[in-house]
């Protein structure tokens, strides 16, 4: 599970996770979209070098070449190896436990007891080995005014198996020593980054830190925080993606179409008829972004069940949500409009259309808010449910009215 910084450098790439948001709305309810998942694994070398760009570029296009959802930021798409340490290139950091009780060993073994590493020691981590039969990491730390060499069990230090990079951070944040504890350091724009795990609101980062002995530094940044450096954007202004946007279905106000029941589609058999998204038109056939974001994906033609659509990524509330235009009008959405490009609230994306079967529910556009870039298995109505957000399948919609009045998820 920790294998993205074993010896062997093994290189991980997640990607292509090749969604298409399944029937919207409109007349085609059948998921037609499907889950894509391809994990490419490449031994790239021995020693531990930054060999993986070239790799990480073949793999952004793939995803792009097939209307996947790659993160917003090119860099981190592929989950990435921890860059190599040695015997003299250390990553600084600190055990998890807050106490005075980490274990250290005379060997590779963690059978001997050497010492005790306590909370307030800094650690160096010399080599990490996440794939031996004991996962350990050797480290040095504090004893007196010198230091001792040991080994830890590799739980000790983390839980993680993240994995994501980010080439160049997007954005400065500050770095904790643990979650809630004092400040270790900073991430700076440009920074190389490592995400290894995820604790309770904040992400166990491994960062290039100064020149020297010391190349890394491992910490915790806030979840927020690391979205920022991920070149996520972090937002609590929406605004609803037409001018004078209306229900196009029920009468204005009225909460929109979220949630409730569609006009009677007695045909369909499991009776999906509460819908997830808000169908709306507007006084402009304009469709623009409902919030500062990035593109996370985008369908030019009308082969999917949803016709031409846009996807934006945003961060809120501490979690990163996407933002769904689907039925826009065929060559309508513009160029600057391409995936990993900012895109600032109010932003024109298209115009509101009829592709995907549409035409006999009419024109209109299909909006909706989930965590999930993928969307396999969305249909854009769900069985019967109440309150402001609902889970269908491993994907949680949250109600756009909701999120564009409040500025926050419910
Ligand atoms: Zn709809």
């Amino acid at each position: 599970m920790r294998s993205f910084y074993c010896q062997k450098f093994i290189f991980i790439a997640l990607l292509s996770f090749g969604l298409l948001f399944s029937s919207a709305c409109g007349e085609e309810e059948q998921a037609k979209g499907g889950a894509k998942l391809d994990l490419v694994v490449m031994e790239v070398s021995e020693e531990p070098e930054l060999v993986y760009e070239e790799e990480e570029e073949e793999v952004l296009e793939e995803a792009e070449d097939e209307g996947g959802v790659p993160m917003p930021v090119a860099a981190s798409v592929a989950a990435s190896v921890f860059p190599g340490l040695s015997s003299t290139a250390y990553a600084a950091g600190y055990c998890r436990s807050t106490a005075n009780d980490t274990p250290v060993y005379t060997t590779s073994s963690l059978a001997d007891r050497l010492g005790t590493i306590y909370a307030l020691d800094e650690v160096y981590f010399f080599e990490i080995a996440p794939n031996a039969s004991k996962p350990y990491a050797k480290v040095t730390y504090p004893v007196g005014t010198t230091r001792k060499t040991g080994y830890i069990h590799l739980s000790s230090l983390t839980l993680g198996n993240f994995g994501e990079r980010i080439a160049s951070a997007k954005a400065s944040a500050t770095v904790y020593r643990r979650p809630g504890e004092a400040v270790y350091g900073s991430i700076y724009v440009g920074d190389d980054v490592r995400a290894v795990a995820k604790v309770s609101g904040y992400v166990q980062v491994f960062y290039k830190a100064a020149s020297g002995n010391r190349a890394w530094k491992i910490g915790y940044v806030t979840q927020a925080a690391y979205d920022l450096v991920k070149g996520m954007v972090v937002v609590s202004s929406w605004q609803y993606p037409m001018a004078g946007a209306y229900c196009t279905w029920k009468n204005p106000g009225n909460n929109m179409s979220w949630g409730s029941l569609e006009p009677s589609r007695s045909s369909r058999a499991d009776k999906r008829d509460h819908h997830v998204a808000i169908d709306i038109a507007g006084s402009s056939a304009d469709v623009v972004a409902a919030a500062d974001g990035w593109v996370a994906s985008v369908q030019r033609n009308n082969n999917s069940a949803n016709g031409v659509y846009v996807v934006l990524s945003h961060s809120i509330s501490n979690k990163t949500v996407y933002s769904f235009y689907a039925h826009l009008q065929l060559g309508s959405v513009p160029n600057n409009i391409a995936v990993g490009s900012r895109v600032d609230k109010g932003q024109k994306i298209g115009i509101m259309g009829t592709t995907a079967g549409t035409t006999s529910v009419g024109r209109h556009l299909h909006f909706s808010i989930a965590d999930k870039a993928d969307f396999a298995g969305y249909v854009g109505y769900v069985p019967k449910f109440s309150g402001d957000k609902v889970l269908y399948g491993n994907t949680t919609f949250y109600n756009p009215v909701f999120v564009i009045r409040n500025g926050k998820l419910p």
